[in-house]
Formats: C-alpha cells, sequence, structure tokens
C-alpha cells in the first residue's frame, strides 16, 4: 500500500504518567499534522495496546467534564505505561472534525436542551467528519501489527482493521461516568453505536 503519511520529527516527552517518546507525522495528501506518543519496543509479533484520540481542546486541555476524553486519554497513558509499550496516535481534528468555534456554537445549543448530535444538526454540521485511516497507517508505520485497542468507537476499530493491523482485543476504558457527561455517553451509546456500558 502506498504510504500516504510520513514521519517527520521525533523526541523524548517526560511525563506526569511516564517516559514517551513523541513522534510528529506529516499527511502527504493534505495540510493534516498528527502526533503519536510510543512507549517501549513496539514490535508485530506483541499486540500492544493502542488508542487513537481525537483531539478535545475542553476535555483534553482544560478538564471539561461535559465529555470523557481527557479522562479516556488520560487513562490510555497510564496503561500503556504500565503494560510498557504502546501507542496513542492523538488526531489534531477538534470537536469531531467541526473545529472549536462551531464546537463552542453546539454547547451553546446543548445549554438549550439539545444533544450533541441535534446540536451539530441544528448547525449544519454533519455528526462525525472524522477519518482514522492515517492514524491506523501511522500505528504500522510505528512497526505495530497486532493492537489492543483502547476504545469504545466501532469506526475505530474498523479502520484499524482496514489498514491491516490485527485487532486482538478491544479494551475499554470506562471511566468513572460524571454526572455531567452521562448524557453525552448515552448519546454515544444510543445514536452512534458505542459500546458502552450506561446506567
Ligand atoms: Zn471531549
Amino acid at each position: 500500500m502506498h504510504a500516504t503519511v510520513e514521519r517527520v520529527a521525533e523526541a523524548r516527552l517526560p511525563t506526569e504518567a511516564g517516559e514517551f517518546r513523541i513522534v510528529g507525522f506529516r499527511s502527504l495528501n493534505s495540510s493534516e499534522e498528527f502526533v503519536a506518543l510510543v512507549k517501549g519496543e513496539l514490535r508485530p509479533d506483541l499486540p500492544s495496546p493502542v488508542r487513537i484520540h481525537s483531539q478535545c481542546l475542553t476535555g483534553d486541555v482544560f478538564g471539561s467534564v461535559k465529555c470523557d476524553c481527557g479522562r479516556q486519554l488520560k487513562a490510555a497513558m497510564e496503561l500503556i505505561e504500565r503494560e510498557g509499550r504502546g501507542a496513542v496516535v492523538y488526531q489534531l481534528q477538534e470537536g469531531r472534525g467541526i473545529g472549536i468555534i462551531n464546537k463552542i456554537r453546539a454547547y451553546a445549543l446543548q445549554d438549550e436542551g439539545a444533544d450533541t448530535i441535534e446540536a451539530n444538526e441544528r448547525l449544519g454540521l454533519a455528526v462525525d467528519l472524522r477519518r482514522y485511516e492515517q492514524c491506523a497507517e501511522i500505528l504500522c508505520q510505528l512497526g505495530l501489527r497486532r493492537v489492543r485497542a483502547m476504545t469504545d468507537n466501532p469506526e475505530k476499530v474498523r479502520a484499524l482493521r482496514h489498514a491491516g493491523l490485527e485487532v486482538v482485543e478491544r479494551v475499554g476504558l470506562e471511566v468513572e461516568p460524571h454526572d455531567c457527561f452521562k448524557g453525552y455517553l448515552k448519546t454515544k451509546k444510543e445514536k452512534m453505536g458505542h459500546l458502552i456500558s450506561v446506567a
């Protein structure tokens, strides 16, 4: 298969969760950039925990409790640290690809009672604009063939398989639900097919 991403930079990244390497990738067919956090030796024969994490400024940086993104990212990094190897591909597409400004507009509609999907529809935006093919390709370029996917999103699992990765297991990162995002998880489960147990 023809490569559509290239590895362009790499450095050490010590974090609160442990010591990682940060690797920068660039798309060869768009202006998109990607970042991978990598730990340990990634070998094709050893199943490694991986996550494709979609950028969420509000959750990842500000600790918003409207969604579970920040907690999932932290849980994924902690699991990789415990196992001594694995990778997170961070996809720089804010708010399921709609951008931060539209995401704030959608939050304003949610303040008035809309759920996350209704809000996007009222703004004339697709529910989910993300594509995961290149993220999965990055995991291949990092040397992986067998992965344990840390996700509840069946689209991400499909993208991993499509890229030629064997998904040996799906690892649920079910973080302690916060009252504020129970409704958001329910919408993800009921309207977007995510594999989550919500009371
Ligand atoms: Zn989020």
